[in-house]
């Protein structure tokens, strides 16, 4: 998911600039969009399914008006995909009207929402982050930067927050730090967002990534932080490979130059002889170009990409995923005839794109196709925001590379290895998590098969 906050009482159409700043997010989520505006305490919200651009009209923009305005698009992990479980999510309680966008998954969600039904509490929605809201709701007699720390030290896994109560704007990142969440600031106010890349639509200046651990509460126009958790940084590191826009800056290093960085490492590890570099557009460009440089082999397109199909490991299930994949690509046929190919993609997780791919392109006469993948193979679940699928269905947890190779047809497969990765990220790979590459979760996970927590 994509999440943005923007604190501006002296801006004019505060909606419209979180309409913009979702457009720059939509890549992290294309199910659901919602706006919830807060004037003076009265939130009034919109949320619906689709893309940002279906979702709002010029008329609901200019309906929503208020000071201060948190955005969501949604990819779902847990909950399906209905509108009743599309954010912001906006509730009412005893403390005032509270409007919550959350990115990531917590682990410990349906134990936390079975203790609070048990006390008669009622859930409207199948997404564990009404967990949080319920339980912000429970301390309403503290400060809400109060209530909100208390219901935060019984949460457990990944979240980046936007919050509205009050005159406040909130923003958290979890002690993890695996979903990320910066601050920038605008001409009268500020701006919390997922990625930089909304900063650059909004004209925003860059200021600083939100800390593991780190709430900061915006109010009377000026930011207050709060250390709640000690600091165990465990930055996702497939939002490098894949998940965030190649112009985003996260935790101080610019997604380009990593996946750049990959390209050229993969090229060093696994070497190969051929005549063109092509990618899996778009995912796999930028590392498709690293490892031009590095290899010395020229680059060239190969597969020319709709524009106006979503990304398709985002589609709730495989069937869509398939005719996806096809809707999506097309082979240039009159580039790479004859030619020996290597064909760069950031990851593969069911198998289903390469295999496709690999076909289309020997359908079109490539001589070669050697694929280099620009991560290590996905071997397990993730359960912080990915939705990375249960481990029978991971084509990397359950065959070797050999097997690999052969199920997708491929003369010969490469994959980044997990120490290159980390590198290309950040030069000593501290900070991160690789817990879908390694098993080396960075807190205690769910026994496979309890993956969906309310499914
Ligand atoms: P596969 O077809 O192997 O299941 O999917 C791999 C493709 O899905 C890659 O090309 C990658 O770009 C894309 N992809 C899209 N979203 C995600 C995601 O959330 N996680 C992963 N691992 N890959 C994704
Ligand atoms: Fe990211 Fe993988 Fe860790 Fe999930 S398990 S947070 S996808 S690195
Ligand atoms: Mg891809």
């Amino acid at each position: 998911c994509g999440v943005i906050g923007i604190y501006g009482p002296e801006i004019e159409n505060i909606s419209q600039l979180a309409y913009f700043g979702l457009h720059a997010l939509q890549h992290r989520g294309q199910e659901s969009a919602g706006i919830a505006v807060n004037k003076d305490g009265k939130i009034t919200y919109y949320k619906e399914m689709g893309l940002v651009q279906e979702v709002f009209s010029d008329t609901v923009i200019q309906r929503l008006q208020g000071d201060i305005a948190i955005g969501h698009v949604r990819y779902s992990t847990t909950g399906e995909s209905f509108v009743t479980n599309a954010q912001p999510l906006v509730v009412h309680y005893k403390g005032g009207a509270i409007a919550l966008g959350h990115n990531g998954n917590l682990v410990n969600a349906n134990q936390i929402r079975e203790e609070l039904e048990d006390h008669g509490v009622i859930f409207q929605t199948s997404i564990d982050s009404e967990v949080i809201a319920n339980l912000i709701a429970r301390y309403n007699a503290m400060p809400i930067d109060e209530a909100i720390q208390k219901a935060l030290s019984r949460i457990r896994g990944s979240y980046a927050l936007v919050i509205t109560h009050g005159q406040k704007l909130i923003g958290v990142r979890d002690p993890n730090g695996l979903r990320p969440l910066c601050l920038g600031k605008i001409e009268g106010g500020y701006v919390l967002a997922s990625e930089s890349c909304a900063f650059n639509v909004l004209n925003a200046e860059f200021v600083r990534d939100i800390d593991a651990g780190e709430m900061v509460i915006i109010e009377e126009n000026k930011v207050r932080s709060i250390r709640y958790a000690e600091e165990r940084k465990a930055l996702c590191s497939f939002e490098f490979v894949y998940f965030a826009r190649p112009d985003s800056i996260m935790d101080g290093q610019s997604v380009y130059l990593s996946r750049r960085n990959a390209g050229r490492i993969l090229a060093q590890e696994y070497p190969v002889e051929a005549d063109m570099v092509i990618a899996v557009p778009d995912s796999g460009t930028v590392a498709a170009i690293g490892f031009a440089e590095e290899s010395k082999i020229p680059f060239g397109e190969g597969l020319i990409k709709n524009r106006y199909v979503g990304r398709t490991f985002i589609q709730p299930d495989q069937k869509m995923r398939e005719l996806s994949v096809r809707l999506k690509l097309n082979v240039l046929k009159e580039n790479i005839k004859g030619k020996r190919l290597v064909l760069i993609d950031d990851s593969i997780v069911r198998g289903t794109t390469s295999r496709r791919i690999v076909d289309l392109l020997k359908a079109a006469g490539a001589k070669e196709v050697h694929v280099r993948v620009c991560s290590p193979p996905v071997k397990f679940s993730c359960y912080f925001g990915i939705d990375t699928p249960t481990r029978k269905n991971l084509v990397g947890a359950v065959n070797s590379i050999e097997e690999i190779r052969q199920m997708i047809g491929a003369d010969s497969l490469g994959y980044l290895s997990i120490e290159g990765l980390m590198k290309s990220i950040h030069i000593d790979g501290q900070g991160l998590c690789n817990a879908c590459f390694s098993g080396d979760y960075p807190m205690e996970v769910p026994k496979e098969g309890n993956k969906f927590l309310f499914e």
